[in-house]
């Protein structure tokens, strides 16, 4: 009899490589390698460009930077960052910021398109497959997400010695898991 509980996964969700060892990420199955941050197959087989940096702004300041660009343009900008409660609270007045309309997604993510224009395609775009979970799993590890036509950027800030900051690796898995479903997206014909 199958056990209900064990996760059938099949392929890494961004290598594609076949396997029994992946391990779910922001709801990606990952294979063993990807989940160390070499993702340089899941890079070429998406045909992605993946660009790391980490600076050092002020002694007690780091920025840590993941920008993926991804090979089909979208007519799109738009931040995604943590919800405060005082857009929370302009939500609820009806001045806030465009809502997905999941309230797992919009009690806690900020989206903010760099214009209205930008509104409607940055809405699709959040509720289409993996999307959302990523966006999550960065804003749930201390990060922000920033969509700007082919380019997807991952960001997270620590200040003071001892503030939090995720790992770069965690930070290029989720920039990379969400470059690959946002490039799904934007391939979509009926989009
Ligand atoms: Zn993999």
């Amino acid at each position: 009899m199958p056990d209900p509980f064990r996760t059938v996964v099949q392929r890494c969700g961004l290598c594609e490589v076949e396997g029994d060892q992946l391990e779910l990420l922001a709801g990606v199955p990952m294979c063993a390698v990807c989940r160390t941050g070499e993702v340089d197959d899941a890079l070429a087989r998406h045909a992605l460009s993946c660009t790391v940096k980490e600076l050092h702004p002020t002694r007690a300041t780091l920025w840590r930077t993941v920008e993926v660009v991804r090979p089909t343009i979208l007519d799109l900008a738009v931040k995604c960052g943590p919800d405060t409660p005082r857009g929370w609270l302009r939500r609820r007045l009806g001045q806030g910021d465009p809502e997905v309309g999941d309230p797992g997604f919009d009690d806690r993510v900020k989206v903010e398109p760099a214009d209205d224009s930008f509104t409607e395609l940055a809405l699709r775009v959040l509720r289409s497959p993996g999307v959302p979970q990523a966006v999550l799993a960065v804003i749930d590890c201390g990060g922000s997400v920033e969509l700007v036509g082919r380019t997807v950027w991952v960001r997270a800030e620590r200040s003071g010695d001892f503030g939090h900051i995720p790992e770069l690796a965690t930070l290029k898995l989720l920039a990379v898991a969400l470059a690959i479903a946002v490039e799904r997206f934007a391939r979509e014909p009926s989009r």
